[in-house]
């Protein structure tokens, strides 16, 4: 059978796919769409949307119980009704993922194609019993939960990122393996649905990427809540029991075993490109299976590029949808962009959450460079008063000669919001001296910032 031909072919529709598509048809090229799962891919259907709504639904529980504190005289002990929890997020979730599903149906000169894509040559692709041809092929295949070969863990049920948004129930004893990102969220999420909670973590600190003391405020909060860390768990095993199951740690503290009703592995995720045919087309991974891409995001095949996840330039999806914007200006527009131009930053939804930006303190270290660094908690900042909401603080490190931003960890009530005032001078290498003469909103927590930088001492920097 002769394949269909296409000006440009997108597999699938992750935080990429969809606005390429889009461009594309736009412009006037014959597109194809292929998608083998839900429209909107991980962010939209199991990952940031869902997950934000349920933190959402955790908020208003930890509100509820801390109502008196503000002088509201509510049931202190507020009824979860998870199934309600679980229709509302849905309800988000189906919205969105129906959203991306009409909008590609709905695109000029565009076929959608529902199944599994593989290459089976330099610029053909394989949807079950169709071949696609194009001249340009765009991999946005992102990635799924990593399954570590741990002993024992074929004979015990787990749950995922994408199992959990199915639980309509409140788990007795939730023993989550990952003290990183994803676990974190849904350790507290489900603290605040009324879970008992154990997070079982390898390394000697929860999220081990950031700064020692961004690590110790967040457990300390966490354990406030009362959930329990078992840090430094060496040789994680996982059994079965009548009431559920344990998981064996080797820890440095406390039993040996820690017994739970239900498991959630938090452990980091694979990119979805073992059964992409990525060898028939001469697309070369990396010894984790990331697609090997230039700064353009073009592969080791000219004429296919690798965005979003499956990259592993980025595990966002404010990474994945600026892989889009390159990838889409420099065709459309000859433009030049490169993802080595972009900045780190992200956030971590825990309540109070973490926004991040540029370098850490230990990334500064590590490379020598001669850097002050400012620090004010969260209780010095008026906002985070009147609010309640005093846990965290704010950290922003600058460098000594030139006084450009280098980076900022900021910990506390709407840190993921107020990071950006940060991110935009970093863009625009302002040096923080003149980011302190601009006048803020009173009261907000980006009003700080500048008063962050009036006191700065040195850092010390590796030997
Ligand atoms: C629990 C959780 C919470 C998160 N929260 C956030 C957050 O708050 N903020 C944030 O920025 N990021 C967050 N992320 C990360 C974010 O979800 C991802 O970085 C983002 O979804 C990556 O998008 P992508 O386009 O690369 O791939 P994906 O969104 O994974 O999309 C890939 C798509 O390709 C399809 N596909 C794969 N293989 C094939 C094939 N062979 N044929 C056809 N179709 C195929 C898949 O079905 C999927 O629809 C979170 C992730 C998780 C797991």
């Amino acid at each position: 059978m002769s394949a269909a031909a296409f000006d440009a072919i997108i597999v699938g529709t992750g935080q990429a796919g969809p606005s390429l598509a889009a461009r594309l048809s736009g412009a006037g090229l014959k597109v194809a769409v292929v998608e083998k799962h839900k429209f909107g891919g991980t962010c939209v259907n199991d990952g940031c949307t869902p997950t934000k709504a349920m933190v959402a639904s955790a908020y208003a529980a930890h509100l509820a119980r801390r109502a008196a504190d503000y002088g509201v005289a509510v049931d202190p002990n507020p009824r979860i009704d998870m199934q309600r929890v679980k229709a509302r997020k849905d309800e988000i979730v189906r919205n969105s993922s129906r959203g991306v599903e009409r909008w590609m149906e709905g695109l000029k000169d565009a076929t959608v194609y529902r199944g599994h894509a593989r290459l089976v040559g330099r610029s053909e692709i394989q949807v079950g019993s169709q071949t696609l041809r194009a001249d340009k092929i765009f991999l946005n295949v992102g990635g799924r939960p990593s399954v570590p070969a741990m002993p024992g863990i074929d004979t015990v049920p787990y749950l995922t990122n994408v199992t959990m948004m199915d639980l309509d129930f409140v788990p007795q004893h939730l023993v989550v393996i990952g003290g990183s990102y994803v676990g974190l969220e849904f350790a507290q999420m489900f603290r605040r649905f009324g879970s008992r909670v154990t997070i079982v973590e390898m390394g000697p600190r929860l999220v081990a990427r950031e700064d020692e003391d961004v690590s110790l405020e967040i457990q300390s909060f966490l354990r406030d809540e009362g959930i329990e860390l078992r840090l430094h768990a060496k040789c994680i095993s996982v059994q079965k029991e009548a009431k559920g199951l344990s998981v064996g740690l080797d820890c440095e503290e406390g039993s040996p075993r820690e017994a739970g009703t239900h498991l959630l592995l938090a452990v980091g995720r694979v990119p979805n490109t073992d059964d992409l045919g990525l060898e028939a087309a001469g697309i070369t991974t990396d010894k984790r299976g990331f697609i090997e891409v230039d700064e353009a995001l073009r592969t080791s095949n000219p004429n296919v590029w690798a965005l979003g996840d499956c990259n592993g330039k980025g595990a966002f999806t404010h990474t994945a949808y600026n892989d889009y914007e390159i990838v889409a200006d420099n065709l459309l527009s000859n433009a030049g962009r490169k993802h080595t131009d972009r900045l780190p930053v992200y956030a971590l939804y825990t309540d109070p959450p973490l926004g991040r930006v540029g370098l850490t303190g230990r990334e500064i270290k590590e490379k020598g460079i001669k850097a002050l660094v400012g620090k004010r908690p969260m209780s010095r900042v008026a906002r985070a008063v009147e609010k309640g909401e005093t846990r965290g603080f704010l950290k922003i490190h600058v460098e000594e000669g030139s006084k450009r931003i280098l980076g900022a960890a900021l910990l506390g009530t709407g840190a993921d919001e107020s990071v950006h005032s940060l991110l935009d001078a970093m863009y625009v290498g302002m040096p923080y001296t003149e980011f302190q003469r601009h006048v803020r909103i009173h009261p907000t927590v980006s009003e700080l910032l500048p008063t962050v930088l009036e006191d700065l001492s040195p850092e010390p920097v590796a030997a």
